[in-house]
């Protein structure tokens, strides 16, 4: 992918499909990338909610579960998805920041032996971790995001970050803490922000699986998936070595009797195991 005056293109020149947003503003000074859920039920919805005058809200790009991209403003016009906010001694971040909308649920309630989103769909436990949100004291449910999707999000974040000399990457969540908490605890932004900054995270090499993930012959989705795999969420993995937003990482755990079990798992599924 590529930009090309302030829309994205693909590499072959054809512009990513683009829904004009009304709700927007001048020109953007910008520092930061700000990533979101949409706690909606649907790409479109988000879409159509986001290009209604009558919203007031809006976002430089909407990407679905699947990795697909709508954009609705272009990337050097202020959007309208921060709201009240602060950060690094701003306020007012839709001046200074693009903000990237993820199709997601978000939180979500017990119901029976499933979850259910505020709009009444109801989920698998498959689709969902149980956390604590880090602004909040006590657990809830909270929508994945498949990998399609963060993959998606990274590789348009790598590019919006080098283009635009972002200096962070941040959550909602971090800029309105009272108010938001999206992207929540299902989104890694700590080795999400480390990898689409280039920032090496040193601090631990061994992670666990924050949900049951593939682990695959090769650095990407098309790769053949490998005997063990799905890896059950919580198991330990050593990181051995990176490609874009994948991790070679060798298993320290032995699901199913697996001995000597290595290969390729993507990175938004690993979080930092602290000694
Ligand atoms: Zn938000």
């Amino acid at each position: 992918m590529k930009i090309v005056r302030h829309r994205l293109h693909h590499d072959d020149g054809t512009p990513y499909p683009y829904r004009e947003s009304p709700n927007r503003g001048g020109k953007i000074d910008h520092k930061f990338l700000v990533i979101h859920y949409t706690a909606g039920s649907s790409v479109d919805g988000s879409v159509r909610s986001l290009t209604d005058s009558g919203s007031s809200a809006s976002a430089h790009l909407v990407i679905g579960r699947d990795g697909s991209i709508v954009q609705l403003v272009p990337f050097d016009r202020v959007a309208w998805h921060a709201g009240r906010s602060k950060w690094a001694g701003l306020s007012g971040l839709n001046q200074y920041s693009i903000g990237i909308e993820l199709d997601n649920a978000g939180r979500l309630k017990r119901s029976g032996n499933r979850w259910q989103s505020w709009f009444g769909r109801e989920y698998d436990d498959g689709d969902v971790v149980e956390a604590t949100h880090k602004n909040e004291q006590s657990a809830a449910g909270w929508h994945l995001y498949p990998a399609a999707q963060i993959e998606a999000a990274h590789a348009i974040s790598q590019l919006l970050v080098r283009r635009y000399k972002l200096r962070d990457v941040v959550g909602h969540d971090d800029i309105a803490p009272y108010r938001k908490s999206d992207p929540g605890p299902a989104f890694q932004l700590d080795s999400f922000r480390s990898s689409v900054m280039g920032r090496g995270d040193e601090s631990a090499d061994v992670y666990e699986t924050t949900a049951a993930l593939n682990i695959r012959s090769g650095a990407g989705s098309d790769h053949g998936k490998l005997e063990g795999s799905p890896l059950p969420r919580g198991i330990r993995v050593e990181v051995m070595g990176t490609h874009g937003s994948w991790r070679f990482v060798n298993v320290l755990d032995h699901p199913e009797g697996l001995m000597d079990l290595e290969g390729w798992v993507h990175g938004g599924y690993l979080r930092p195991i602290v000694a």
